[in-house]
């Protein structure tokens, strides 16, 4: 994708868990728009090293990887001061790092609790904590927080993210409140089911476990939350993210942004 006139020339972005899923289309369709770009995730170091590379070349994007781990606040705040330093500041930051884990409440692992929590509701906290000056500077600031539709209602066996996402809602409406003095808008996005490899092992989990073709649980699993029963694709709550971060929402804030195929208006 490229544009004649790129809407965000000059800003650099952070976005988590940026090299898988989600957050890779959130950081091209970022870079398509001009920005700079942190990439942050796990992975094969060539993978990431060849995605990289070929943000690079998209507007002529300056682009990095940091592989801190969004568990640990100390790493967290270096990466964020690494992303001032070699890029050149931070106006936006996406917080989409996530994980999940499928247990029922009685039997669920406290290292799994802890964990989910850690990486989808605290690391949100220190990451926004730790670019408040730079985005105050900024005068201009973007925060989007990739919730879920899970941050607005609740399925079983999923007790640590969805009491997580409804955590990271809270979080977005706070800072959005402390932040509006200083220009910067705070908002999350809600999607539903998006088929990245976190969903597919939860369809592969449940054709394992119900001795069922993956293609019917898939239909199943959609049916059951959406009345548009087809996955949104990354590409489409990347729309989201620059639209959030463009002209038209400067007085969207604070807000949860459903992108769920009607799971939520049921
Ligand atoms: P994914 O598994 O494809 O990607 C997750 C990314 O996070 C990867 O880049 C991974 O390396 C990174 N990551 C995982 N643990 C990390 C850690 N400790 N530190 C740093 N990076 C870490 O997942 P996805 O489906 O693209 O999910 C992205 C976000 O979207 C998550 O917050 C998820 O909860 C949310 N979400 C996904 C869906 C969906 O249907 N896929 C729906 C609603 C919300």
């Amino acid at each position: 994708m490229s544009h004649a006139e790129p809407t965000l020339s000059g800003r650099t972005a952070l976005v988590t868990g940026s090299t898988s899923g989600i957050g890779l289309a959130i950081a091209r369709a970022l870079a398509a728009e001009g920005a700079h770009i942190m990439l942050n995730g796990f992975g094969d170091p060539a993978e990431i090293e060849h995605i990289r590379a070929s943000l690079a070349q998209t507007q002529g994007a300056r682009v990095g990887h940091s592989g801190a781990d969004m568990s640990k606040p100390l790493e967290i705040r270096a990466m964020v001061e690494r992303t001032e330093d070699e890029l050149g500041g931070l106006d936006i930051l996406v917080n989409n790092a996530g994980i999940q884990h499928v247990a029922p409440i009685a039997t669920f692992p406290p290292e799994q609790w802890e964990r989910v929590i850690a990486i989808n509701l605290s690391g949100p906290f220190y990451a926004i904590q730790a670019a408040i000056p730079a985005l105050r500077r900024a005068t201009y600031g973007r925060i989007v927080n990739i919730a879920s539709a899970h941050g607005l209602v609740a399925s079983a066996d999923k007790s640590a993210y969805v009491a997580a996402k409804h955590g990271l809602l809270g979080l977005t409406k706070t800072a959005a409140i402390e932040l509006a003095a200083d220009g910067v808008t705070v908002n999350a996005i809600c999607p539903g089911w998006v088929l990245t490899p976190l969903v597919q092992r939860q369809l592969d989990a449940r054709a394992e476990r119900e001795g069922r073709p993956v293609a019917e649980v898939t239909h199943a699993f959609l049916a059951e939350k959406q009345p548009l029963a087809a996955f949104s694709t990354a590409e489409s709550i990347a729309a989201m993210v620059v639209f959030l971060c463009g002209p038209a929402a400067a007085t969207i804030t604070g807000a949860a942004l459903s992108v769920d195929g009607g799971w939520t208006a049921r």
